[in-house]
This record gives structure tokens, sequence and C-alpha cells, in this order.
């Protein structure tokens, strides 16, 4: 078994089936890692299993609504029924709702926040105790800029993201017992669906992105295939609790 061998390892990828989700589920499944790709566009998912199956993988999907405890329960006991164990999890489902703070509904603020955060905790807790029997257990949650920056059209995106990075020094603290290491990553600007919309209602904001970060372009789906391998294997056992940037730079800029 080599350092970034994930044979024998079942993930559970949630927004698995598209943008970043996806580039991890590719990275994982071509180290040899079972995936389980959860969403709730059956069609987007069925399409992302054929692909992790083409690269050799055995892959699954789960349609379910994250943000939402039932799902979940149902979703970790669909997984493990299938592939007998759950060894990584990638907290990546998320949502972006943009507005001046002043203007958000109470159910707007409650949907980011569910859908970003409440749905990572949820998740974490489901698949703790087949972590704990396993004997280990990595944790990978998907944080953003936001967790260390603000911008005006991001008040419970931003506070969902800086959630997100105190959620994982806490479970990294409380399971490190139980040999789950529980890191976070902070995508830098990243060519999706979601900022493909950003980019319609910020007219600006794909030239700042270019200008301030020094790699010179916005981020791939597949600049997440490295960090998802790294984070899934025994290469990271002595590093947990950590947030960090995956962003060509951007968040060292200083000019
Ligand atoms: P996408 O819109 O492509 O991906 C979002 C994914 O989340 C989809 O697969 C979607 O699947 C899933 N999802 C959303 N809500 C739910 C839900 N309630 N239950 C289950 N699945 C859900 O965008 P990205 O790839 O950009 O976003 C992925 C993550 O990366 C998000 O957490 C986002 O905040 C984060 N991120 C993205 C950045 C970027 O520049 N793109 C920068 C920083 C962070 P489905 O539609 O099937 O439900």
């Amino acid at each position: 078994m080599t350092l970034f061998d994930l044979k024998g390892k079942v993930a559970i990828v949630t927004g698995g089936n598209g943008g970043i989700g996806l580039g991890m589920a590719r990275g994982l499944a071509k180290a040899g890692a079972s995936v389980a790709v959860v969403g709730r566009n059956a069609e987007k998912s069925a399409k992302a299993v054929k692909e992790l199956e083409a690269l050799g993988a055995k892959a699954l999907m789960v349609s379910a609504d994250v943000s939402k405890k039932t799902e979940v329960l149902r979703m970790v006991g669909e997984v493990a029924a299938r592939f007998g164990r759950i060894d990584i999890l990638v907290n990546n489902a998320g949502t972006n709702i943009r507005k001046q703070p002043e203007e958000y509904t109470e159910e707007e603020w409650h949907t980011v926040l569910d859908t970003n955060l409440t749905s990572a905790f949820l998740c974490a807790q489901a698949v703790y105790p087949h972590m704990k029997k396993t004997g280990s257990g990595k944790i990978l949650n998907n944080g953003s800029m936001m967790s260390i920056f603000g911008a005006p059209f991001t008040t419970p995106y931003a506070s969902s993201k800086g959630g997100m990075v105190q959620m994982t020094k806490a479970l990294a603290t409380a399971w490190a017992k139980d040999n789950i290491q529980v890191n976070c990553f902070l995508p830098g600007w990243i060519d999706t669906e979601l900022t493909q919309g950003a980019r319609k209602q910020i007219s600006t904001l794909h030239d700042a992105v270019l200008k301030r970060t020094p790699a010179g372009r916005w981020g791939h789906i597949d600049d997440f295939q490295g960090y998802a391998v790294f984070f899934s294997s025994t290469a990271s056992d002595f590093i947990t609790g950590t947030a960090i940037p995956v962003d060509g730079g951007y968040s060292v800029m200083g000019v």
C-alpha cells in the first residue's frame, strides 16, 4: 500500500455530482476509493456515477437534501448498506444567495446556513459511528475565501463558511482520540455553476479575480483532486483542524 492509496476505502461526497465535489470525487476514484455521490439532482448524479465508474471505481448515487437530518441518516444508511463501511466524508454541498444584508428574509438566511453548515454537522454526526467502529476516518470540509474575508453580498454565506472553519477545529479536537482527522479547505475562485451565477450578478467579478490571483487564472474543479487524495489518505494522518486555501495565491496577494 502506498502513501496515497485509497483502495478499499469508501467515500461520501456531498454535492459530488458537479463542480468542486465532482473534481474531488474524480481524485478519490482514481486513488482507488469507492465513491457515493450525494445530491438532489438525480440526472446530474447518474452522469457523475457513470464518469467515476469509467475511471474504474465503484460508485453509487444517493439522492438526498443534506440540510435535512432524516435525509442525511437515510443517505448514510444507504452508503453503509451498499459498501459496508465509511472512511471518508467530503462535506462539499453548498449554495449562496447574494444580496445586501438588509434585504435577506429569515428563510433565505436559514437556507444558506442549513445547506452549507448544518448539513456538514449532520453528515459528520451520522458518519461518526462508522468511522469510530473502523478505528479511523477523514472528514474534509469545504470552506471558502469567505471563511477569512467578507464581501457586501455574502452575509449568510460568509457566516456559514466562517462557521465551517471553527466547526472543523472543534470536531478535530473531539475526534482525534478516535483517529479521525477533520480538515477544511478554502477554495479560491473556481469556475463552476455557482460562480457562473455570481459572474452574471456581479459584472466586475471575473476580471477582479484574474487580477488578484497570482496564478493568473480562475481555478478548475480538477485543482481539487490532489487535496482530496492527500487529506483522505494516510499521508495526512498527523494533520487535523487545519484550514488550507486552494486558491492560486489569492489569499496571500498583498497588492
Ligand atoms: P455547484 O453549484 O456546482 O455545486 C454545488 C453542489 O451542492 C451541487 O452538486 C448540488 O447538487 C449540491 N447541493 C446543493 N444543495 C444541496 C442540498 N441541500 N443537498 C444536497 N446537495 C446539495 O458549485 P461549486 O462546486 O462551486 O460549490 C461546491 C462547494 O464549493 C460549495 O460549498 C461552495 O460554497 C464551495 N465553494 C465554491 C467556490 C467557487 O469558486 N466555485 C469558492 C469557495 C467555496 P444538487 O444540485 O444535485 O443538489
